[in-house]
């Protein structure tokens, strides 16, 4: 390898690229690892479609890569509902300005990809090729990271012994930008459905999120298509009659999980740090977990623009930089992580008594308008 690498990033996930796509515009010259002995960047399947807030919507467009409007939808409106017939809606007084965009994985992963083709400062790097002496490694293998296990990071996991199950469906309704989510409580355990609206704002599909305990996500391959979607229309007490299957379907493994350390030293003037999955991961029931990878992005270069333009002395990975981003980012995703963690648990849990609580619970938020302003605040920002 001829060029000395500045910045070697581990993963080309959504963080990995935009991270890269961020740097290569800094004029640095950035190494991407790809999987295994891959030598080019091939575009995944990928059954989901991500609820993506403006902060990560305009990070997006200023590398351009937001995808077009067909595969992005405006999310206007979301209706929770509880076990008890309690509810909770979430509509913006005025529909100016989407409460979030349903952005299609697989059209975000494709458009990064295209971007990184025409930077000619990132380099593409097998995995067996990237002891690149770099100053700086930015770790985003997602949360099974090899190279975090390998650093001896601690990793706490929380499991919620559920999966999600994801996939596409036909209602034959329009979604008028509509979400849905269903907590729903059974003998086998608990389950939350959520339908996103997808496919553009005039479209009848909806994207299915699925969380179910894992026993159950085991048995869903052995289920037709019919089967599934008749399950589907059961949850939603056949608000939609017809459902069809119309997408691949894929399963995930749910856990809420920490890095303790988030930056450290790889050897002299050799430093680490975690970004995205590989440092913290949540329950998508509140469609969080991408937004907070990107706003590790966003600090990431932060801190990358106050050593060009006001700490200039400072080296590539200066660990008090560096210390500064980690602390930033885990104040920051702390609040999202408590409460996507609370409302599993809470929507989980056998107690009668508190099954009465938070159908009473949902009931008085939808009459607290202060109380909904803060969840909207929340969740879109
Ligand atoms: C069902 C479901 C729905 C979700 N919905 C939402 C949502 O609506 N909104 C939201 O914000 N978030 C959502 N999330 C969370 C979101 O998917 C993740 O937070 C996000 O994908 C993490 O991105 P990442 O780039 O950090 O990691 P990953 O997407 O895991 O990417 C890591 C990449 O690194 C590669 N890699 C791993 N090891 C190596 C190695 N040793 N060398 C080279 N490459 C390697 C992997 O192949 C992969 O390409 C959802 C998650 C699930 C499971």
């Amino acid at each position: 390898m001829e060029k000395k690498i500045d910045v070697l990033i581990k993963g080309h996930g959504v963080v990995g690229m935009t991270l890269a796509l961020y740097l290569s515009q800094r004029r640095l010259n950035v190494g991407l690892t790809l999987e295994h002995k891959n030598t080019e960047l091939t575009s995944k399947q990928d059954a989901r479609y991500f609820a993506l807030n403006k902060k990560s919507k305009e990070l997006l467009e200023r590398i351009e890569a937001w995808p077009n409007n067909d595969d992005v939808t405006d999310l206007q409106d979301i209706q929770i509902y509880g076990d008890h017939e309690s509810e909770l809606s979430f509509t913006p007084h005025e529909k100016t300005t989407p409460l979030a965009w349903i952005v299609k994985a697989s059209a975000l992963d494709a458009r990064l990809r295209q971007n990184i083709k025409k930077q000619q400062n990132i380099v593409l790097v097998n995995n067996d090729q990237d002891d690149m002496q770099a100053p700086l490694t930015l770790i985003c293998e997602g949360k099974h990271s090899e190279m975090r296990q390998k650093l001896g990071v601690n990793f706490d996991v929380q499991p919620y012994h559920q999966h999600a199950f994801a996939t596409l469906i036909e209602t034959g309704i329009d979604h008028h930008g509509k979400a849905l989510q269903w907590f729903i409580e059974k003998e086998s355990g608990p389950e939350i459905l959520g339908l996103l609206p997808c496919e553009g704002n005039a479209s009848t599909k909806m994207s299915v999120v699925w969380s179910m305990p894992s026993q159950m996500a085991m048995g869903m391959q052995e289920k037709s298509n019919d089967e599934i979607g008749e399950s589907l229309s059961l949850l939603t007490k056949h608000r939609y009659p017809e459902i069809k299957i119309i997408g691949p379907s894929a399963t995930w493994a749910l856990s809420a999980s920490k890095a303790r350390q988030w930056v450290g030293k790889l050897g002299p003037d050799r430093y680490w740090a975690l970004v995205g999955d590989s440092a913290h991961t949540i329950h998508p029931l509140a469609g969080m977990g991408l937004n907070l990878g990107l706003g590790d992005v966003a600090e990431m270069i932060n801190i990358m623009d106050l050593r060009d333009e006001v700490e200039y002395w400072r080296k590539l990975g200066d660990p008090y930089l560096l210390r500064k981003y980690e602390r930033t980012r885990k104040t920051d995703i702390l609040s999202s992580w408590f409460f996507c963690n609370a409302m599993q648990r809470l929507f989980s849990h056998p107690n009668r008594l508190i099954k009465t609580a938070r159908n009473h619970g949902l009931n008085g938020i939808q009459n607290l308008n202060f109380l909904k302003s803060f969840f909207m605040k929340h969740a879109g920002s």
